[in-house]
């Protein structure tokens, strides 16, 4: 067996709208290095709503189940028709408990250079898992909305725990720990309160501080350098890993992880973009980048290394470049200057 067979089974999830086109273009670069994964094509999205009017069919849960490996491309999030919402779905099922995001600077020339930071924000708990109901006021029966959100204890560990263990496989220096424990005293208290049980398990090896969450987005604008490894809570870290994107070009070079004992699924933090579907303009990268992270989780550093090299080259001094980055190149021009560059 030679060191480039294909010997990890992944499932490979096209998805809608851009998804067939990036996911052909990071299939064939994959390709081009020598990744390791053989894949099992699973359909979902509209797409699963189509073939079997259920957009998290049993059949690709099953696959993911057999894998615990899975690069997914953007799903449309069916409107209407009772459905339940596919990412929560996945969460739950793999117990997906960790989203990794990784903010770091590859096109020069923008406001910011040299950023190079991870966000670990919490999946399963807080205001997303909220139950919600109306209370009736006089006549309005929704006079007032309530919503209930928790972390536990033990999910805050964990999630805190994770990275720290990232910061410590990774050489990263500084775990800051993004809550709002001023305010929303046991909520959020309680992951600073576990936060700092768990730094004190790492002290020597890796510092800790903390931010209050609207201070901290303040910072990532005003001097994001500061930043090493952020831990924070669901709601938190769905905003702040979004602001972090603009930083360093927007969604289009925004990657994802979404990791659980029970699997690991890896893809691009954008969505379909139906606006240019089948127009050949997409933007790969993120998806690319989300496979790159994929590389690393098997311990392929190497070809990681490659492709992010790659990519570099491609888009600094190839300067191709599709048109959300300012160019005009098409997904296949980018796509084959990429696979010219790595073979
Ligand atoms: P979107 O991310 O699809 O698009 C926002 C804007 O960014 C659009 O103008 C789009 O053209 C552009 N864009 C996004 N990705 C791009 C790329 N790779 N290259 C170039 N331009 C890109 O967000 P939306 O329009 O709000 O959502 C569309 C659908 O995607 C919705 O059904 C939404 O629910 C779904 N969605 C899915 C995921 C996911 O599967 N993880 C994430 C976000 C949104």
């Amino acid at each position: 067996m030679t060191k480039d067979s294909k010997t990890i089974p992944a499932t490979l999830i096209p998805g809608d709208g851009i998804g067939p086109e990036i996911m052909d273009s990071v299939v064939e670069i994959l390709d081009t290095v020598g990744a390791p994964f053989v894949w099992d094509k699973q359909l979902a999205g509209m797409a699963g709503v189509d073939a079997v009017n259920d957009p998290l069919p049993k059949q690709t849960i099953e696959s993911i189940r057999r894998t615990s490996l899975a690069l997914k491309g953007p799903l449309t999030t069916p409107v209407g028709g009772g459905f339940k919402s596919i990412n929560v779905t996945m969460r739950q099922e793999f117990g997906l408990f960790a989203n990794m995001r990784p903010t770091k600077t590859i096109i020069p020339g923008g406001r910011y250079e040299d950023i190079d930071f991870v966000m670990f924000r919490e999946n399963l708990e807080g205001y997303y898992a909220a139950m919600e109901h109306y209370v009736p006021v006089g006549d309005d029966p929704k006079g007032i909305a309530l919503s209930t959100g928790y972390n536990s204890r033990a999910e805050c560990r964990r999630i805190v725990k994770f990275a720290f263990d990232y910061a410590v496989a990774n050489n990263r220096k500084t775990v800051t720990l993004v809550h709002k424990a001023n305010i929303l005293k046991l909520l959020t208290g309680i992951f600073l309160e576990e936060g700092r049980k768990v730094a004190e398990e790492y002290k020597g090896r890796v510092e800790f501080n903390d931010r209050i969450v609207d201070a901290c987005a303040m910072q990532l604008v005003t001097n994001p350098w500061q930043f090493d490894v952020i831990v924070t809570t669901n709601l938190f870290g769905d905003i702040l890993s979004d602001l972090a994107s603009g930083l360093v070009g927007g969604l289009g070079m925004a990657p994802g992880a979404n990791i659980g004992e029970k699997a690991a699924v890896f893809e691009a933090v954008h969505g379909s973009a139906p606006d240019i579907a089948g127009k050949g303009l997409a933007n790969p990268l993120a998806l690319l980048m989300a496979a790159v992270m994929m590389l690393q989780h098997v311990g392929r550093q190497d070809l990681a290394d490659r492709i992010n090299h790659g990519i570099k080259k491609t888009i600094t001094e190839g300067g191709i470049r599709t048109k959300d980055l300012g160019g005009n190149a098409t997904t296949k021009d980018l796509t084959a200057a990429l696979k010219q560059q790595l073979s």
